[in-house]
């Protein structure tokens, strides 16, 4: 079976830029460190984490806590006043990208333009955008769910977005509306996964996706891959691979979502070359 591994697979930019400072910090403080909710959204970098003193915190008003770790995805206005206001040390890991999104979402309230944001309201990056875009901030996630709108109207888009989903709102609010302004802020690394993915999806029997089942950009992954290739499947350790998928399989794909740490991806690979030299 010949096995092709993206080039893009694993940590991007952002995540990379978060585990390392957090891990620097993990080095040196003993006690009183914590991230505010995980740090990104994989449970076996969380939990490594955990092992070393780092937890996760949603309560602000948690008695253990000396420095906190603003996580990747960013946070509202309110939990940046709410941290400094309890004196906490604050070690801001938001992904520079996602501070760019944040910057628009202002730059769009303070010019009057109630904002859009294209994108998952549960998400924690959108969760933060909401805050910064002011009361009149929409989300969308379907262009055929489209709220009634006001005249002067700001775009921007979760950082991890599909670029298709994008467009589609985009194109509806610009028939609703008369005045509107759009920034594309969909991350270049997020751009070229997808891409990659999708090419590699295109020329594979089957596609093996790594990540956290909670993160949104591996989610993503399965669902494009879904689109082109009839077998996929969506893993966070080499445990869950089953030797059946494997069955008449020729090419192989794999890949993995931003929040992946290499040494997952390295194990799975190395799990799937076992299952091949074993058929
Ligand atoms: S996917 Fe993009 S925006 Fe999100 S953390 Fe990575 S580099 Fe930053």
């Amino acid at each position: 079976m010949e096995i092709k591994i993206a080039r893009k697979a694993g940590f991007c930019f952002g995540v990379k830029r978060a585990i390392d400072i957090t891990f620097n910090l993990a080095d040196e403080h003993k006690e009183g460190l914590c991230t505010y909710g995980p740090l990104i959204h994989n449970p076996q970098v969380v939990e490594e984490l955990e092992r070393r003193g780092v937890g996760a915190v949603e309560d602000l008003k948690a008695p253990h806590i000396r420095t906190i770790i603003i996580r990747t995805h960013g946070v509202s206005p309110r939990v940046y006043a709410e941290t400094s206001k309890m004196g906490y040390n604050v070690i801001d890991a938001t992904c520079p990208f996602v501070k760019k999104a944040q910057n628009f979402a202002q730059i769009l309230k303070n010019e009057g333009y109630q904002v859009v944001i294209v994108g998952d309201r549960h998400h924690p990056e959108v969760q933060g955008l909401i805050g910064f875009a002011g009361g009149s901030a929409v989300v969308i996630s379907d262009a055929e769910q489209l709220p009634e709108l006001k005249k002067k109207v700001g775009i921007i888009v979760q950082t991890t977005q599909s670029f298709d989903t994008f467009k589609k709102v985009v194109d509806s609010v610009i028939s609703a509306c008369r005045e509107v302004k759009i920034y594309n802020t969909i991350c270049d690394f997020t751009a070229q996964r997808v891409k990659e993915t999708k090419e590699l999806a295109k020329t594979v029997d089957l596609m093996v996706i790594v990540g956290g089942k909670n993160s949104a950009n591996t989610n993503q992954l399965v669902h494009l891959s879904r689109e082109v290739c009839a077998r996929v499947h969506h893993i966070e350790t080499a445990k869950e691979l089953k030797k059946a998928w494997f069955k008449g399989v020729k090419k192989a794909g794999i890949t993995g979502g931003a929040s992946t740490p290499q040494w997952i991806i390295d194990d799975v690979v190395k799990k799937i070359r076992e299952i091949s030299a074993r058929r």
